[in-house]
């Protein structure tokens, strides 16, 4: 018989809003049941207050072994484009070993500040020569061990590339390890279901790497290949692939990607920064999901996404961590609304309207848009794995906070300092703070980091 076990929450933010004096039984890792105003029982574990957990829509984990050592100015102007040189040096050095130890490293921080789910863009593919290795899928098995290793529950975005520019231009050196055809991607696509397949929760989509990456033809046999889950694309990140579309196609990465394919609620479209207004209400109809990741894309120099518009049509967003150059949920949530004001000189921009909390709108939004986009259930109710974070009721940026003003006060002003205890699938994985295989995990890290950049 499945284990099973009882919460009980002071105030907790369930699927229709915050309710109190709530008690769940968990069957299983999975919501068995919800009672409302409903007292203790003996033996329930306790907790103030309880939200639950943010899906991370967009991530590279293995970038994560690089944070912070591309932020030396160069020769000349910096930019998106140099940045990519260094991760493709650093990139050159990483076996299936190192791969799994960094990962579980980004993904106990991930857990730690706040995200229970991650969408890992997988892209490094082959060994370190650019051979295809006999088992295609290794590098994806290294992002699912890690994902055993930490408990963090995993949508694993395979991707396909070809090309390093628009026309089917001929991949560079430094691409070697991310390139397929499509027979090739089929077959890895296999392998890295199969290896989802053994974790809790797991789920497997498709990414075309880039409009810069795919050809048209290639991006409608790619779906084909993979007829429901998630598709999640870059585009639109820079002035200059928008630049580089217009010439190769003579219209605008996000106007081109909407006439050419159906895009709809599967999909979601990372960073889409350099939109129209035009595209922005056109992304918004489809219900497709803008998968945003406001601290890679200042880091990045990539610009500041086109809410406004987007946002009046009823478009759906979800946070990334992308670069994992600073793995923090209630930071990707703050500078997506820091972003609009410093850009429009105006405050509450992401608000859902008067009087509405900025935190609630940008947290809710969030979790809805993230779960969609990784193709799971991200709020608490029954029949959902119960992924949940407590929040330290006696940090005094909390102290008497009850509703939308515990998300408007954790989220602008306690921070991820606030997260006392982190649970997944009804387990509890990181206390005060700290995910509970941290030092083992850290030391692991330390040492791979120590060969690759030797
Ligand atoms: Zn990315």
């Amino acid at each position: 018989m499945a284990q099973q076990r009882a919460h009980h929450f002071s105030q907790i933010l369930l699927a229709d809003g915050w309710a109190r004096d709530v008690r769940i039984v968990c069957t299983g890792g999975v919501c068995a049941s919800i009672a409302i105003e409903v007292p203790a029982s003996a033996g329930d574990e306790r907790h103030t207050i309880g939200i639950p957990g943010l899906p991370n829509l967009h991530s590279h984990a293995f970038q994560r072994g690089m944070a912070g050592l591309a932020e030396r100015r160069g020769l000349t102007d910096d930019s998106f484009w140099t940045w990519r040189d260094v991760m493709y040096r650093f990139v050159d050095r990483i076996r299936p070993e190192d791969l799994q130890a960094i990962a579980a490293l980004a993904f106990i921080e991930m857990l730690e500040s706040g995200f229970t789910r991650v969408g890992e863009f997988h892209y490094l593919h082959h060994d370190i020569d650019g051979i295809a290795n006999a088992n295609l899928a290794i590098m994806a098995e290294a992002l699912v061990a890690a994902a055993h290793d930490t408990g963090i529950a995993l949508t694993l975005l395979p991707v396909f590339y070809a090309h390093s520019g628009f026309g089917g231009l001929a991949p560079q050196f430094g691409q070697r390890r991310f390139i397929c055809d499509l027979e090739q991607f089929g077959r890895l696509l296999e392998g890295a279901a199969a290896a989802v397949a053994t974790l809790p929760d797991g789920i497997v989509g498709v990414a075309p790497h880039s409009l810069r990456a795919v050809t048209a033809d290639e991006l409608k046999r790619l779906l084909t290949m993979s007829p429901t889950g998630p598709v999640h694309i870059h585009i639109a990140e820079q002035i200059r692939e928008v630049e580089d579309c217009v010439h190769a196609t003579g219209v605008r990465p996000v106007e081109w990607l909407l006439d050419t394919v159906a895009v709809d609620e599967r999909w979601c479209l990372v960073h889409a920064t350099h939109m129209t207004d035009d595209e922005a209400r056109r992304l918004a109809a489809t219900g497709a999901v803008a998968g945003l990741c406001p601290i890679t894309e200042a880091n990045l120099g990539d610009g500041i996404f086109n809410a406004g518009p987007f946002l009046s049509a009823g478009g759906r967003y979800g946070i990334g961590s992308d670069s994992n150059i600073l793995i923090d949920a209630t930071e990707e949530l703050r500078w997506l609304e820091y972003g609009q004001r410093l850009a429009d000189c105006a405050r509450n921009c992401l608000s859902t309207g008067q009087g509405a909390s900025t935190g609630g709108g940008v947290f809710a939004t969030a979790l809805a848009g993230g779960g969609q986009a990784l193709g799971a259930s991200s709020t608490l109710a029954v029949g959902a794995p119960l992924d949940f974070l407590t929040l330290t009721a006696d940090h005094p940026s909390l102290a008497d906070r009850t509703n939308e003003d515990i998300l408007d006060s954790w989220i602008f002003a306690a921070g991820r300092c606030a997260i006392d205890s982190v649970w997944r699938r009804g387990e509890r994985v990181v206390s005060e703070g700290a995910h509970r295989y941290r030092p083992r995990i850290e030391q692991r890290y330390r040492g791979v980091v120590r060969r690759l950049l030797a």
